[in-house]
């Protein structure tokens, strides 16, 4: 938590750092982001920057880099193979995980493709706290299947629990006991829990989850793409590590781990990936795969560039005001969200504010995707875009019906040190307006829907032409504003 009191009362997030570099953005009149919306289908993956203006889609890729991050850059060493930036990259990897070996690849799911491939069998399912889109569908393509033990507090949208990306211990032991151990590969926890909400797991549940896998022979593998939001709520919320540092708490989760994997495009703020294991004969099942789909062993398919850079980022993740700027961001969104009655994923968690779909657009039913509608419409009133995580986001039953998500969320994003306080006071401006003529929005209806992960690329069109009904309240209420 910052430790800057204020004398007026209220307290806000200070950023610890400075802007030197800026990108001029775009805020186009509504009726053209109807035309971009339009062209679009409905979803928001398919906007272009041009037509944004406040990028709340992900995390992914977007953070701001610092200074330091910057000049690295220009120092990397270009080789395909024993370049000296995979050397310092690895020298900062083992001493930030404690863990011996790396393989490098070119984002997260790459790393979740080589686990997958190396590790999973046709029948075999793994338990994880909550799984995250292309975590499953890398696990189902090769024949197994994924198996949530979260708590009830987990998908509860309102909640004070400060852990809800914990596993429930009991269904953990009881699901390893049913489906035996044979078909249990690993276990994966998911660090900053996503699709919840980024809600973070707790150091003690980290520690019993490993435990319990370790005394049945199954591997741990953890996820560290949204490491550093969960060591700030760790840091914060979890009494037994008041005392430890950042580090402390780093190597505490990789000493229980056998298998860490992270996206670097939110994890060191940069771009790319990775793997790291202790144990050398753990490196040697997975080493071969990584030339074949990734890149030679000392580059993964990164860029010399952002691998100095991650180098860089890992070591500032380190610094409790380099990793606060988020949370404190998305925390300080949320109240005012809050304020103006807007129903939120609580407590707020990294990566960005979640609001209720289903509480949002109570008239909306699932199988007409509340969270993909009020996606499209945050981006049609303010130019704002955030990510579908509901419905759409799932994968429909076999039977070729809906599956429901347990959560209609959408995501605003918060990449770290991008937005400022004032572009945040005008999201919760427009939002405040879309709620109070949340009538006016319907659901949506697929146009072209992709087997494998419909919702990066599927499109959609808004049932009985809400959107421009829409417009045409915005333009009675706010004339000719932007
Ligand atoms: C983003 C993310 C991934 C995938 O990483 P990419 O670099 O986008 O491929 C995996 N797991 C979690 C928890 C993530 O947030």
């Amino acid at each position: 938590m910052s430790k800057i009191k204020f004398f007026l009362g209220e307290s806000m997030p200070l950023e610890m750092h400075k802007v030197r570099v800026v990108q001029k953005l775009n805020l186009i009149p509504i009726e053209k982001r109807k035309q971009a919306l339009d062209d679009g289908g409905y979803n928001t993956f398919l906007l272009k920057n041009r037509e944004v203006f406040l990028d709340m889609l992900t995390d992914s890729g977007t953070n701001a880099m610092s200074d330091r991050q910057v000049a690295s850059m220009m120092v990397s060493d270009d080789s395909y193979a024993g370049s000296e930036t995979f050397y310092r990259l690895e020298k900062e990897l083992q001493s930030f995980f404690g863990m011996k070996f790396f393989l490098p690849a070119h984002q997260g799911r790459a790393c979740e493709n080589i686990i997958a491939k190396t590790f999973v069998k046709p029948g075999d399912i793994i338990p994880m706290n909550y799984h995250f889109t292309t975590t499953k569908a890398h696990i189902e393509l090769n024949g197994g299947k994924v198996e949530e033990v979260f708590t009830d507090e987990a998908v509860k949208i309102t909640s004070t629990n400060p852990f809800k990306g914990n596993f429930d211990l009991d269904k953990l032991k009881k699901f390893i006991k049913e489906v035996g151990v044979s078909h249990i590969p690993f276990a994966r926890i998911e660090m900053g829990t996503n699709l919840i909400g980024g809600q973070p797991v707790s150091l003690e549940n980290i520690k019993a989850v490993a435990n319990i896998c370790h005394k049945n022979n199954i591997l741990v593998v953890t996820d560290a793409s949204l490491l550093a939001d969960n060591l700030h709520f760790i840091k914060e919320r979890e009494e037994a590590c008041k005392n430890m540092s950042l580090h402390d708490i780093v190597l505490e989760i990789a000493k229980v781990t056998d298998v860490m994997y992270f996206s670097a495009r939110k994890l060191g703020c940069a771009r790319g990936g990775g793997i790291c294991v202790h144990d050398v004969k753990l490196f040697d099942m997975m080493k071969d795969l990584i030339p074949l789909y990734e890149g030679f062993l000392t580059y993964g398919g990164m860029s010399v560039r952002e691998m100095e850079a991650m180098a860089i980022g890992l070591e500032e993740t380190l610094d409790p005001e380099m990793i606060n700027q988020g949370p404190l961001f998305i925390e300080a969104f949320g109240k005012k969200l809050m304020e103006q009655g807007i129903p939120i994923v609580t407590p707020t968690g990294g990566l960005g504010c979640h609001i209720d779909a289903r509480a949002f657009l109570p008239h909306v039913k699932s199988e007409e995707y509340p969270a993909g509608a009020l996606a499209a419409a945050i981006f049609l009133v303010g130019g704002i875009r955030g990510m579908e995580r509901g419905t759409i986001s799932e994968t429909r039953n076999p039977d070729g019906s809906e599956h429901p998500a347990s959560v209609e969320l959408v995501r605003l994003a918060l990449p770290r040190r991008v937005f400022t306080m004032s572009q945040i006071s005008y999201a919760v401006d427009r939002i405040a307006w879309l709620f109070k003529n949340r009538d006016l929005v319907q659901g949506l209806d697929f146009v072209e829907e992709p087997k494998v992960l419909r919702f990066f690329i599927g499109r959609l069109a808004p049932i009985n032409n809400w959107s421009e009904k829409l417009v045409k309240k915005f333009r009675e209420d706010f004339g000719d504003s932007l």
